[in-house]
């Protein structure tokens, strides 16, 4: 994906936009949601721009393991380790992705039901 990353998160990665940093590191970044949906409510995006998990290719295996290992990291940091997390990618407008950056939802704090809504 080579074009120019003109989401939301592109800006909060280039320093363009403020965010609540909670993780970085070279690859990924962690920052509160705006939004929060539950009392723990985390994004981690890779500093790369993929739009989705259709967009992503056999070269990003590991960039997207960083980002799992890096929500792992903030679930702990955030004390989530006891009571679980939630790990959500929406992938496509159709299920809800409203920014077309690659992004997991760190999601914890609260009771989940099952099948997600
Ligand atoms: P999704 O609907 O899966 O694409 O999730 C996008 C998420 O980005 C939503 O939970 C929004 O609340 C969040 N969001 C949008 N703009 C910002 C921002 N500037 N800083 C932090 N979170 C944001």
């Amino acid at each position: 994906m080579s074009e120019q990353n003109d989401t939301v998160f592109g800006k909060i990665i280039r320093g363009e936009i403020p965010s609540d940093k909670v993780y970085e590191d070279d690859d990924v970044l962690a920052f509160q949601d705006l939004n929060p949906a539950a009392p723990v409510h985390i994004l981690v995006i890779p500093k790369k721009y993929i739009v989705n998990a259709f967009d992503a290719e056999e070269d990003d295996a590991e960039l997207l393991g960083k980002v799992v290992l890096a929500a792992k990291k903030v679930a702990i940091d955030q004390g989530l380790e006891e009571d679980g997390f939630r790990l959500v990618i929406n992938n496509g407008e159709g299920v809800g992705q409203s920014v077309f950056h690659l992004h997991a939802h760190v999601l914890g704090g609260r009771s989940f039901s099952w099948p997600p809504g």
